[in-house]
C-alpha cells in the first residue's frame, strides 16, 4: 500500500514537474511577441497557438516580415496585439 503511494506521488511530481517546465517555455516564447507564424498559401499571419496553423505550410517570421509579404493578420488569433 504504501510503497504504491509512493510511487503515485514521485509520478505526480514528475507531472507537476511537466507542467513547470511547459509554463516556463510558453513564458519564454511570450518574450518573442514580435514572431508570428505565416502562412504564405492564404497571405496570413498567426500566433503559434492558433489553431488554423498548419505547421507544414507554414514558417515563422517577424511581423514586419510578415506584412513585408503583404500578409494580414488572422481574424481568429489577432497576432501582435499580445
Ligand atoms: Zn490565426
Amino acid at each position: 500500500m504504501i510503497n504504491s503511494l509512493c510511487r503515485k506521488t514521485v509520478l505526480l511530481t514528475q507531472i507537476v514537474i511537466c507542467v513547470i517546465l511547459l509554463l516556463a517555455g510558453s513564458g519564454c516564447s511570450a518574450n518573442h511577441k514580435d514572431e508570428v507564424v505565416v502562412i504564405l498559401k492564404t497571405k496570413s499571419y498567426h500566433t503559434d497557438e492558433c489553431p488554423r496553423v498548419n505547421m507544414a505550410n507554414a514558417q515563422v517570421l517577424t511581423i514586419a516580415e510578415a506584412k513585408a509579404l503583404d500578409c494580414k493578420p488572422c481574424p481568429g488569433c489577432k497576432p501582435g496585439t499580445r
